[in-house]
């Protein structure tokens, strides 16, 4: 049984699943403070949406995945990025669409004082209550960890959280992804945290690989037996479209069918940039193409030219999303 928002799936009824999108993301303690700020979107359209108007955005863009045959997606969105399970619910009441929901924290860097005061056992609590008893008051359990590490590389706090996933995740099975950032070679130290408090590496999927086309980094990491993301496709500023899918082609005649997930680390929503600043990335050509459904629309058609199987893209699609959740 794989646990999603809307209660315990059977497995087999996973399907088709994008591992990395968010019907969410913003910051949860401004929206909480205010509550008149809406979000806005890398996307150009729409590029401001105001609070009322975030969960139509969301649902569009998974009645978009529905009607292309998408099953399911992981929605990485944890702590610090609007974790909100209510609303995830009603997304997948409304739509259909199987939302499979995380515990853990969003952060590159700092950490609340309510946790720079507890250490990792009492954060990896807090984990394994979300995955056992249900998530923010609800039966809806977490079926996977997330932590991430990214520019200023795994820092004490950083390390912290990573520590308190392994623990949750060697306690109750939970599979774990973990935000990587290749640019800043942060993945080796990660694995080494999971392997030091006795994570299974393949149990743990590291996020954004995809943002580098180099191949002895990439097999590095899948020497130690992780499952990678090519997860951000359409986020031109980490690496253009083309090579992505050339990376793609290249580690599939390499036989790492079985290791590989395709998404688009979509947000359906993002207040991480004042709508002039969302215009300006645009402009310089930081996204291309940026949509929940880039993968289904346009990255799986061009695999298909360029020579993948469609026993690869079943592995990849419905296999690897099925046995990283079910262990
Ligand atoms: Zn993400």
């Amino acid at each position: 049984m794989i646990e999603t928002v809307t209660g315990p799936i059977d497995a087999a009824e996973l399907g088709t699943t994008l591992v990395h999108e968010h019907l969410l993301a913003w910051d949860e303690a401004v929206h909480l403070q205010w509550p008149h700020l809406g979000t806005g979107a890398l996307d150009p359209t729409p590029a401001d949406v105001p609070p009322d108007g975030v969960f139509d955005v969301a649902a569009g863009c998974a009645e978009g995945l529905v009607d292309r045959g998408v099953r399911s997606i992981c929605d990485p969105t944890a702590m610090l990025l609007g974790r909100d399970v209510a609303f995830m619910r009603r997304v997948s009441e409304r739509t259909g669409l199987q939302v499979v929901a995380c515990t853990g924290i969003y952060t590159y860097d700092h950490l609340p004082m309510f946790f720079q005061s507890r250490d990792e056992d009492f954060m990896a609590d807090c984990f394994v209550h979300d995955i056992e008893a249900g998530i923010q008051g609800t039966d809806a359990k977490a079926a996977f960890i997330k932590c991430a590490a990214d520019e200023p590389g795994v820092i004490p706090t950083i390390e912290k959280v990573h520590r308190a996933a392994a623990r949750a995740s060697v306690r109750t099975g939970a599979p774990i992804m973990a935000h990587s950032r290749p640019a800043s070679d942060t993945a080796p130290r990660q694995l080494d945290i999971f392997e030091e408090e006795g994570v299974d590496l393949e149990r743990v999927q590291v996020a954004h690989t995809g943002d580098t086309d180099d191949l002895d980094y990439i097999e590095r990491l899948l020497q130690r037996g992780v499952l990678i993301g090519m997860d951000r496709y359409g986020l031109e500023l980490y690496l253009p479209y083309e090579r992505r899918n050339a990376t793609v082609i290249a580690l599939l005649e390499r036989g790492y069918a079985d290791r590989m997930f395709l998404s688009a680390d979509y947000c359906a929503t993002l207040d991480w940039f004042p709508r002039e600043v969302a215009e300006q990335l645009i402009a310089a050509g930081a996204e291309k193409d940026w949509s929940m459904n880039l993968v289904p629309d346009k990255v799986i058609p061009e695999l298909r030219d360029l020579g993948m199987t469609d026993d690869q893209l079943e592995t990849m699609m419905v296999d690897n999303p099925r046995r990283w959740l079910e262990g």
